[in-house]
């Protein structure tokens, strides 16, 4: 049964499954008692290319989401001087001598994990009048390939980030262990959040983004239930 509708969903148009995604989100926000417009979808775009990207657009997807900030330089300046009301969320590491292009491409920057970044940040946007939004990433599993902070260290880094940098954090971001249930990260990161009166939380992808929902995200980030297997 779960394949079968798998295998349907697969063929469906991009557009279509956006709408699908779209009547989830709507779906498990009522579930929770909570309103679609404190819901964004971030529809991730990574390898995908222009035109598959355009689709999502017709359709009035208006934000989205690149891990690279390369590939983003690559794909998204003609798209956003078309559609100058797109979002563009940075959702992968950032490298420290990328910091310049990051801030003059995206939008939103989720992925920021440690001091050196967060001191290049705070640089870059030095006397610019645009600012992109920031996010610190949570290693909620505690994984030693991730990048993130530790749930540990989340307190202090974002002070850190607030009284040192100068840095106004507006969220928090995770991507929780392949493995594992994603509920306690989910809780985990919506605690962090809380008690250093972070406002945003960017949790849940294709397979969970619902239960995600429920445990309080107002972003979620969703590319393989959108364009289908990468
Ligand atoms: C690729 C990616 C996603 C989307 O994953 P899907 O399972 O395709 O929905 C979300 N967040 C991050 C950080 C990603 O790299």
């Amino acid at each position: 049964m779960a394949s079968q509708e798998t295998n349907h969903e697969e063929s469906l148009s991009i557009p279509s499954r956006l709408q699908l995604v779209r009547d989830h989100i709507h779906r498990a926000a009522a579930d929770c008692d909570r309103l679609d417009a404190q819901i964004e979808l971030v529809c991730v775009s990574k390898t995908q290319p222009a035109e598959k990207i355009l689709e999502a657009i017709n359709a009035r997807q208006r934000i989205f989401g690149e891990n690279r900030v390369q590939e983003a330089q690559q794909k998204w300046p003609d798209l956003k001087a078309k559609f100058p009301d797109i979002q563009l969320h940075l959702i992968g590491p950032l490298q420290s001598n990328k910091a310049k292009e990051a801030v003059e491409i995206f939008d939103v920057i989720e992925t920021i994990d440690r001091e050196k970044i967060a001191q290049e940040i705070a640089k870059v946007l030095k006397g610019r009048p645009s600012k992109p939004k920031l996010f610190v990433q949570v290693n909620t599993g505690s994984e030693p390939q991730k990048a993130g902070v530790l749930p540990e260290s989340a307190d202090s880094f974002i002070e850190f980030c607030r009284s040192q940098c100068g840095l106004h954090i507006s969220g928090l971001m995770c991507i929780p262990p392949a493995d594992e249930q994603c509920s306690p990260h989910f809780a985990l990161l919506a605690l962090i959040a809380k008690r250093n009166g972070v406002s945003e939380l960017s949790m849940g992808m294709s397979s969970d983004y619902e239960l995600a929902i429920q445990l309080g995200a107002t972003f979620v980030r969703v590319g393989s239930a959108i364009f289908g297997h990468r």
